[in-house]
């Protein structure tokens, strides 16, 4: 099997959403993904940053990790913040949950993350910040 891994630690402030979804889309780039497919990664990468800066954090201070892995054709990305963590994890999945309506929050980014990609895994205990596991296979058109 060929694998390829990459991870980046950043800072947990808004400015760095578009740089962890063009990183990600830089690095699975050698795998020539269809405009779609990049295009469903981001939005996904996207969800889960947002999530952990403005609700993992606070929007204060933190420390958001990345991780993106290659095993031939799946992409395996994994974001992770230290930040309050999640109660409800069943809950928080559903469409239309949020606990920041106030924000104009949809409470849909569980629900794009699970459409655009091949597989969601969220693991999180309330003060232990929020571990956020994706898969998805390249060029399944193909
Ligand atoms: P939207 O993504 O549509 O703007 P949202 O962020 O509220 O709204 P989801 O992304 O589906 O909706 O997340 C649902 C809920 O799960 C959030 O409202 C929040 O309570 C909780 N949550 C999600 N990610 C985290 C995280 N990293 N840390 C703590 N809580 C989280
Ligand atoms: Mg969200």
């Amino acid at each position: 099997m060929e694998t390829n891994q990459m991870s980046l630690e950043f800072d947990a402030k808004s400015e760095n959403e578009a740089f962890a979804r063009i990183t990600v889309a830089a690095f699975i780039s050698q795998l020539d993904p269809t405009l779609e497919e990049l295009a469903d990664i981001k939005t996904a990468v996207s969800e889960a940053v947002t999530n952990s800066i403005i609700h993992g954090y606070d929007n204060g201070p933190g420390r958001i990790k990345m991780e993106c892995k290659l095993e031939d054709r799946d992409v395996f990305v994994t974001i992770e913040d230290k930040g309050k963590g999640i109660e409800d994890i069943e809950k928080a999945r559903e469409p239309l949950f949020t606990t920041k309506p106030e924000l104009e929050r949809s409470g849909m980014g569980f629900v794009f993350m699970e459409i655009f990609m091949d597989g969601l895994e969220v693991l999180s205990n309330p003060g232990e910040g929020c571990i956020i596991r994706m898969r998805k296979h390249i060029g399944s058109m193909a």
